[in-house]
């Protein structure tokens, strides 16, 4: 019988399963995690965490058991993972990046080319939202030999969902390290309001917070209506785009938070970018931690060490031969480099 990893997921986050499904895929190994999200208010599995798993299932072949809502423990039996045609739909406004994130690595080493479509959220609190993984995401894995496209056919927001993405993805066929530790030329700074079923007064009030954090003049802000999204909803979208990465800050319209605080605290977060020299947002950090892995090494700046970043980090070890080491250079820079075992 083939050993079983087991895992702990009680001091990390919905991406510690997401992770361990996507390197259970790659690498054949079959894992118990057992505190699935145990420090959340509500543990265990949720609407988006339980498609990532049946969707992870569905390409790979794979055995589950507890594969329920609030489940706390799961035990994942992976097969091959061949590619081809796949449609999930995570039946809320959960987040489609994250279910596309979990199954991009795994498709990456499929034997054939595969197309997903995902329906679900598009721009959710919490998650990455579709525009970052089209163009701060991928365009750094492009670096690394990937060939993948991401569309979104169209958006969706908490609490109706109904958003859709579609994913082209070409097996990789020669993982190349990552050495991303400069930003390289400045190319252009962009602000976007996208928002549906919202007066324009609520986007504008936005704009104008966002304007003064950054000292941008207004008219470098676009506003996009989304009319084809099925519920109300909104996003504030704060972009940096360099010669050699892009970044985006974001922030999310919620319930019970004024359009001012989500504004402002999206302005910040590219504000605080802007004023350091790492390449390498906090975000888009945690999430290069696995295709540097699988690439065996490589070499990160990034702006600050987050605890995605550590558990991460913790788990991949796990699953790979890989060692990850963080260096603080100074002047709020931390090198993340990945060396093989
Ligand atoms: P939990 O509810 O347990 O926190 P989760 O499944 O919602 O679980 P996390 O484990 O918190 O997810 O992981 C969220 C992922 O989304 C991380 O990779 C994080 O970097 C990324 N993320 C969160 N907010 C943003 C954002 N504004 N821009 C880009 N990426 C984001």
């Amino acid at each position: 019988m083939t050993s079983i990893l087991t895992l702990c997921g009680e001091h990390g986050g919905g991406q510690l399963l997401r992770s361990a499904l996507a390197l259970s895929l790659i690498t054949g190994q079959a894992f118990r995690m057992t505190g699935i999200r145990g420090q959340r208010p509500k543990p265990g599995l949720m609407r988006q965490h339980l498609t990532c798993v049946k969707a992870a299932a569905g390409i790979g072949g794979a055995g589950v058991e507890g594969a329920e809502i609030g489940s706390t423990e799961l035990l994942f039996s992976p097969g091959a993972v061949v590619g081809g045609d796949f449609s999930f739909a995570i039946g809320s406004g959960g987040s489609t990046t994250l279910v596309l994130q979990t199954l991009l690595p795994a498709l990456l080493h499929a034997a054939c080319p595969s197309t997903l479509r995902i329906e679900g959220g598009t721009h959710n609190p919490f998650a990455p939202p579709f525009e970052f993984i089209r163009h701060c995401y991928l365009p750094v894995l492009g670096k690394m030999g990937v060939h993948a496209e991401v569309t979104l056919e169209r958006p969706g927001f908490m609490q109706a969902g109904g958003g859709m993405l579609t994913a082209s993805i070409v097996p990789v066929k020669k993982w190349r390290k990552l050495h991303l530790t400069e930003r390289g030329e400045a190319v252009e700074t962009f602000g976007r309001v996208m928002q549906a079923h919202l007066s324009n007064d609520i986007a504008r009030r936005g704009i104008a917070t966002a304007s003064r954090v950054l000292n941008w003049p207004e008219d470098r802000f676009e506003i996009h209506d989304a009319t084809d999204s099925a519920g109300p909803g909104g996003i504030i979208l704060l972009g940096a785009r360099f010669a050699n990465v892009c970044e985006i800050s974001s922030g999310v319209a919620q319930m019970g938070k004024s359009v001012e605080s989500i504004a402002s605290g999206a302005a910040k977060g590219l504000r605080g970018y802007l004023a350091s020299s790492a390449p390498i947002g906090a975000h888009l950090a945690d999430q290069l931690l696995l295709p540097m892995a699988l690439a065996g090494g490589g070499e990160i700046h990034t702006l600050a060490i987050t605890h995605h970043t550590r558990t991460n980090i913790a788990l991949i070890e796990q699953f790979l031969p890989v060692n990850f080491t963080v260096e603080d250079l100074g002047q709020g820079v931390k090198a993340v480099r990945c060396d093989e075992r």
